[in-house]
């Protein structure tokens, strides 16, 4: 068995306030910013907009700088500290698309906030949005034996979804609701800054890669992504519970390969374990 690697491991770990000072123009703001339009003393448009949409996220070269603007008259400052929680009870109201009509709770993701490993799935099922928690349903017991069988313990990665409220019946969530539900797992990419996004079936590796080419396709191969993240497709656990087969060339036997392949890469990105 190969030995465990602790995949915590960020050589550039700028806080994302850093990351706003070094790639946007700092925002300033000297006015206060009354709730009631008439009062409104502040100077230009460009507050008015922060005002009224409590999180910002900008585009960048590498993702994202991500601004938490204040509503009702209190003063916005230019740099802006934010934590995968406090990220996390922010999403925990989030009502951006419907499938927060239908939930039961935001499952907004969990692991280590240091984790160079990022596995990304679809959206919440039944246990999920029961518990709160990505994948603990069985796909999800499966992807912990995936990642065992290379050393990996789950608690050493980060586990999200593209969407985080589970859609009606499980079903594929829709392009609306994906971008809708995209600034929070962008947000959360900005704070990890992970080495690899292993991406779980078709949706997640589609979003990512903006494709219409299948997984059958993408699987088992880095592709380039932003901000020197690399993007790993590789197959659902749910489609694995579905194809058990074992046999050598079947899905589950190439997660295997994948997943090593996986291991090998983070190790030589991050040979040093615990750095
Ligand atoms: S799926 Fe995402 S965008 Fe839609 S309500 Fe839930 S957290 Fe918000």
């Amino acid at each position: 068995m190969m030995t465990a690697h602790r995949v915590p491991c960020t050589p550039v770990r700028a806080g994302v306030a850093q990351l706003v000072e070094r790639q946007l123009p700092k925002l300033q703001v000297t006015g206060s910013i009354p709730v009631a339009r008439s009062k409104r003393t502040v100077e230009s448009q460009e507050v008015a907009r922060l005002n009224e949409r409590r999180f910002l996220f900008w585009t960048c070269n590498f993702g994202l700088a991500i601004a938490d603007c204040v509503p009702g008259g209190e003063r916005v400052s230019g740099t802006f500290e934010l934590s995968l929680d406090v990220l996390s009870r922010k999403a925990a109201e989030c009502r951006r698309c419907p499938l927060a009509d239908g939930r039961r709770t935001v499952v907004f993701g969990e692991g280590n906030p240091r984790a160079s490993l990022l596995f990304v799935g679809e959206g919440p099922g039944e246990v999920e949005d029961e518990t709160g928690r990505p994948f603990v349903g069985p796909a999800g017991q499966l992807l912990t034996q995936i990642l065992a069988s290379v050393g990996i313990q789950r608690e050493e990665v980060y586990i999200a979804n593209i969407v985080k409220c589970r859609p009606p019946g499980n079903r594929v969530p829709t392009r609306p609701e994906m971008e809708a539900c995209w600034d929070w797992l962008a947000a959360q990419i900005a704070l990890l800054r992970p080495r690899i996004v292993v991406t779980l079936g078709n949706v997640p590796t589609q979003w990512f890669l903006a494709t219409t080419e299948g997984i059958a396709q993408l699987r088992g191969r880095f592709h380039r992504w932003r901000g020197g993240i690399e993007v790993f497709p590789m197959y659902h656990p749910s489609y694995l519970l579905r194809n058990p087969s074992k046999a050598k060339g079947s899905p589950k036997h190439q997660t295997w390969l994948d997943i090593q392949t996986v291991k090998e890469r983070i190790s030589l990105l991050c040979p040093t374990p615990g750095a």
